[in-house]
């Protein structure tokens, strides 16, 4: 018997997602405005508990934009971890900034204790801003990203950036669907905590619109301008009068469709996610030599990925010679990000002391958390990760 590929992640597409495609092609409401559009930014923001969310075309455009409206100027600096996809980073340069990388806590997510200690050792507050002392360059904001969908230590990062007037951007595009868990039994949701929220539907994220991202923020005024933005800065739509450099960064109701569809399935999904990660921890929690990165206290993680830690030194796998003896085997495994300050494009960008990073850069294995995941999958998987190298 031949099992077919395991994937590493893939979409569920079994609930409304044809009926309200369907519905767009029969309406002809096909393109960047429609009835799914205005609904998903409805619903997003009702789930999320933000006062609004504007849609757009993908999760790199709401960073774009967000860095625009944060105040981003050419030679400005923007804190990012250097663990994380390229996606924020990139978003730095399009508005000619520069990247500060900063070291991960042992939730993969931006430390702030380092970022603090950075901020101490290393700059400058003058009275045009936070000045990085090696650069000359001001500091502008900080964008968070929660990776893997475990929600990060944002409480003393949001703090320090009051102190020192600096904008946070959540890029919350893994974590949808997590949440702090206040004192008081209340939930706050990744990306509403921020001054910017940024969400992703693209195809491998928790819900997909094939395509697709949101904003959201509690000032209505920066709303509107993001609204603004991502059609064109029209000052006059109908004598195509315009006010700033604007995108074409709407989202069609096409996608929006799909959206729509998948936000009401979001709370099952992250519920599968969750039991099924609960089930890879119970199987391998007297394996030597690997370990899952678990969600921080006082959080619920929307467990997007799972983060499998391969320890050579206390195992008998790798982190490489397990992967490519699941890929033989027909298990989609990959590995963590390259770090983003080692990269072609970024590497004489500024970073400070990365060392947790370095480790975890050649020690992580993501393995598959797809919510179609399937008992028997789970099992295959955690036979080969039992197994020993040739044998
Ligand atoms: C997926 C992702 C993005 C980008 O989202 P797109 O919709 O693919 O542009 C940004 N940041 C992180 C951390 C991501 O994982």
């Amino acid at each position: 018997m031949t099992a077919a590929v395991i994937p590493l992640s893939a979409p569920l597409l079994k609930g409304n997602e044809l009926k309200y495609l369907t519905e767009c092609i029969e309406t002809e409401w096909i393109s960047s405005a429609g009835p799914f559009v205005d609904r998903f930014e409805k619903e997003l923001a009702q789930y999320v508990g933000a006062p609004t969310a504007v849609a757009c075309v993908n999760g790199t455009a709401a960073l774009h934009i967000s860095l625009i409206l944060s105040g981003v100027a050419q030679n400005d600096e923007v804190i990012l971890p250097t663990l994380t996809f390229i996606a924020p980073v990139n978003a730095v340069r399009y508005v000619g900034a520069q990247p500060v990388f900063m070291d991960c806590d042992d939730y993969l997510n931006l430390d702030p204790e380092k970022l603090l200690e950075f901020i101490k050792n290393e700059c400058e507050h003058r009275a045009e801003g936070l000045i990085n002392r090696n650069t000359g360059h001001r500091i502008q904001a900080i964008i968070v990203v929660h990776v893997f969908g475990h929600p990060a230590n944002l409480l003393p990062i949001i703090e320090i950036a009051k102190k020192y007037n600096l904008k946070v951007i959540e890029d919350a595009t893994e974590s949808l669907g997590s949440c702090y868990n206040d004192v008081n039994g209340q939930k706050k949701h990744t990306g509403t905590l921020g001054d910017f929220g940024c969400f992703s539907f693209n195809g491998n994220k928790i819900i997909t619109a094939g395509g697709g991202g949101m904003i959201v923020t509690n000032s209505a005024e920066s709303a509107r301008l993001a609204r603004h933005l991502t059609t064109q800065a029209k000052s006059d739509p109908l004598f195509f009068k315009h006010d700033a450099v604007g995108y074409n960064y709407r989202l069609t109701n096409i996608q929006a469709a799909i959206g729509v569809a998948q936000l009401e399935q979001l709370d099952r999904f992250v519920q599968i996610k969750r039991d099924n990660f609960l089930k890879y921890c119970e199987v391998l929690k007297n394996t030597e030599g690997v370990s899952l990165i678990i969600e921080p206290a006082n959080a619920t993680s929307n467990y997007w990925h799972y983060g499998l830690v391969v320890d050579a030194q206390k195992g008998v796998w790798s982190r490489n010679q397990l992967m490519t003896h699941l890929r033989e085997n027909k298990v989609e495994a990959r590995p963590v990000w390259a770090l983003c300050h080692k990269q072609e494009p970024y590497r004489n960008c500024y970073a400070y002391r990365i060392e947790k990073a370095e480790k975890y850069e050649d020690t992580i294995l993501n393995i598959p958390c797809s919510v179609s995941l399937t008992d028997e999958q789970i099992d295959r998987v955690v036979k080969m990760i039992r197994s020993k190298p040739n044998g």
